[in-house]
């Protein structure tokens, strides 16, 4: 049987890897020898469990949405990671990562964000820990999402903004690794998906995977049966769908639906569907599928959800996706529009523009009336009202 985890080298079949630059090397190596140890400590869980529980306020409810259930024809349950302080599914690996870089004892945080919600989720847990946070963002990313910069500022972050290349999430990336090559010993990178070099991928899977392990108790609870048909999720880097699958990786019993951002169309050049249209290429230390020309320079990705719109998807989901374990859907913008206002009107939830995209998958699939299927609702979409009421 084939196992979907990382292995010990870092892959995910031929995907992932650290391809780092020598002066990261000793960094890197010292995170992958720590991070296995802190994370299955006793000392570390309790810590994590007891900020999730209080502070983020899990565990996150699994709704059974009724109405949206009927119009589907299957049993449709919403894990609500909306519900989390601060929005979304982000803030539960920024706790993570930022008490695993005080047991290794790094003084100085920083972070890379695009639409800024991991630049939020990372300042929230270093006003918390009382830890100084540095986030690049992209001036252009700056500039359209202001309300997050501002609110970085005011948790006490500082806010670079980078104005090298297209000014967006990749550029800032750029910056925030040049950073840790200058800092390598007292600075820790809170990387916000499933991305970077190994073990990134693997870390912020398992520090998001508190959303399958309560998936499973809750549908005990709920059906008497801890797992579901479907699960489904949005994908950017990919980290709240790997944390929506992370328990049910190899269980085969459940099928994994991945939607990526569509833009305006795959066949166009306005996309994010990176792992349907990329090619194999190493982006921030992983080899992964990539938007990229054929000499090797990233094609500027496009969605209308600031959050999908890395030009690239984190190796474990290359690895689903490559191998047929997951169903991979392109979403067009128009179809998140759609599924958004429906949950909305049906359900009273207004989701965020990401997890319409899990949403809009919904009206591809051929559902069983006694399917059960959880889908994860990765945030609320507040940051995104002025999208919605243009087009309401
Ligand atoms: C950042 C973000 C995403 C995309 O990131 P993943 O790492 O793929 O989960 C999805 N939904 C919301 C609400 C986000 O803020």
């Amino acid at each position: 049987m084939i196992d979907y985890n990382v292995n010990e080298d870092g892959f995910y079949g031929e995907f992932g890897g650290a391809y780092i630059p020598e002066i990261l090397y000793k960094t890197v190596e010292d995170l992958k020898k720590a991070y296995l140890p802190i994370l299955e400590s006793q000392e570390f869980n309790e810590e994590l469990h007891i900020l999730l529980r209080d502070y983020v306020g899990r565990p996150s409810p699994l709704y059974y949405a009724k109405r949206m259930s009927e119009q589907y024809g299957c049993q449709l349950y919403l894990k609500r990671e909306d519900l989390n302080h601060t929005g979304a599914h982000k803030i539960n690996n920024a706790l993570g990562q930022i008490l695993l870089a005080k047991k290794m004892g790094k003084t100085r945080i920083i972070a890379e964000t695009g639409a800024g919600q991991h630049g939020v989720a990372t300042a929230t847990a270093c006003a918390l820990m009382n830890l100084p946070c540095v986030v690049y963002m992209g001036a252009t990313d700056v500039e359209r999402q202001h309300v997050n910069v501002q609110r970085m500022r005011m948790l006490g972050a500082e806010v670079h903004p980078v104005t090298s290349g297209n000014m967006t999430l990749k550029d800032a990336t750029n910056e925030a690794i040049r950073d840790w090559c200058c800092h390598p010993a007292d600075t820790f990178y809170i990387i916000g998906s499933t991305v970077g070099p190994h073990p990134y991928p693997d870390m912020v899977a398992r520090l998001q995977s508190v959303i399958s392990e309560e998936i499973k108790w809750q549908l005990e609870e709920k059906i008497g049966r801890n797992y579901p048909d479907y699960l489904m999720a949005c994908v950017g880097g990919g980290s709240n769908a790997a944390g929506t699958i992370y328990h049910y990786l190899n269980d085969e019993r459940v099928k994994i639906v991945l939607a990526e951002a569509g833009g305006l169309g795959m066949e166009t050049p306005m996309t994010a569907a990176s792992m349907q249209i990329g090619t194999v290429g190493i982006l921030h230390g992983s080899r992964i599928k990539l938007m990229q020309t054929e000499d090797g320079q990233i094609i500027e990705p496009y969605s209308i959800s600031a959050g999908l719109d890395y030009p690239g998807t984190g190796p474990l989901h290359c690895n689903l996706h490559a191998t047929g374990r997951a169903k991979v859907i392109a979403i067009n913008d128009d179809e998140v529009l759609d599924a958004a206002f429906e949950l909305t009107r049906l359900e009273g939830i207004i989701p965020a523009l990401e997890s319409a995209h899990a949403l809009g998958a919904l009206k591809h699939m051929q559902f069983k009336p006694d399917d059960v299927v959880v889908l994860t609702v990765s945030g609320r979409g507040d940051k995104d009202l002025s999208t919605y009421l243009k087009h309401i």
